[in-house]
């Protein structure tokens, strides 16, 4: 007889993003951004710099080299301007300019001590999630971690939360993983992927109202409040 998995009912894998979400981000994202665009030859504070820095904002939570090749429409100019950023972004992170959200930790703790599985995910390259993961002391905190790379496309695109799936094979079905982000992107790769519960939290890149037009069943002040409200929603 083939197993179904149907007697493991319940949100059996949380898929959780990184910055903004359980990563305090503080601005290291747009001073990342400010460095690629000056390697770019984009000038601090014109016009070109502001809606840049505008689109970048809006895209947070997705692939970031893909943010670049949209900004630059130029592979070679996309390219460069992504090793700036994430040549910046890794400095401020071994710098020690970043932190745990508050409660993140023991929420994945917590998560995992209830015999789920966790994933945390990300829009940075390997490189840079790496040099994040090892700044935190974060190694062996998840299951898996996934960058765009690993997956296929970065977010809204479904692939990560998929590869999540996929990749653990921890649940049955699709229906019972759990998405939690802080951006309209987070959320709209829950709704794609076909997640069973699309969280959206406010401790990241954007609003109550942005994400519940993106689709999230649930907007949390915190990560750290997920596993009551998994557990209020598997007892529904
Ligand atoms: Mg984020």
């Amino acid at each position: 007889m083939v197993s179904t998995g149907a007697a493991a009912p319940g949100f059996g894998l949380v898929v959780c993003d990184m910055a903004g979400t359980t990563v305090a981000d503080d601005g290291l994202v747009e001073r990342a951004f400010d460095t690629a665009a000056e390697a770019s030859g984009i000038a601090a504070g014109s016009p070109r710099h502001r809606e840049m820095r505008e689109h970048v904002l809006a895209t947070m939570g997705q692939s970031k080299i893909e943010v670049f090749r949209d900004l630059f429409g130029e592979e070679e100019r996309a390219q460069t301007a992504n090793r700036a950023f994430e040549k910046a972004y890794a400095e401020q992170v071994g710098e020690g300019l970043c932190a745990p959200l508050p409660g993140a930790e023991e929420t994945l703790r917590a998560l995992r001590a209830e015999g789920r599985r966790v994933v945390l995910t990300t829009g940075f390259a390997p490189a840079t999630r790496d040099a994040l993961l090892a700044a935190l002391g974060w190694h062996g905190l998840a299951d898996l971690v996934l960058s765009p790379a690993d997956a296929g496309r970065g977010r809204p695109f479904p692939d990560l939360v998929l590869a999540a799936f996929l990749r653990t094979a921890a649940v049955a079905g699709v229906d019972q993983v759990a998405v939690a982000g802080d951006t309209r992107s987070d959320v709209l790769s829950a709704r794609r992927a076909g997640a069973g519960l699309a969280v959206g939290v406010l401790t990241g890149a954007h609003d109550r109202a942005a994400l519940e037009e993106a689709g999230a069943d649930r907007v949390l002040p915190s990560v750290a409040e997920l596993p009551a409200l998994l557990r209020a929603e598997e007892s529904r």
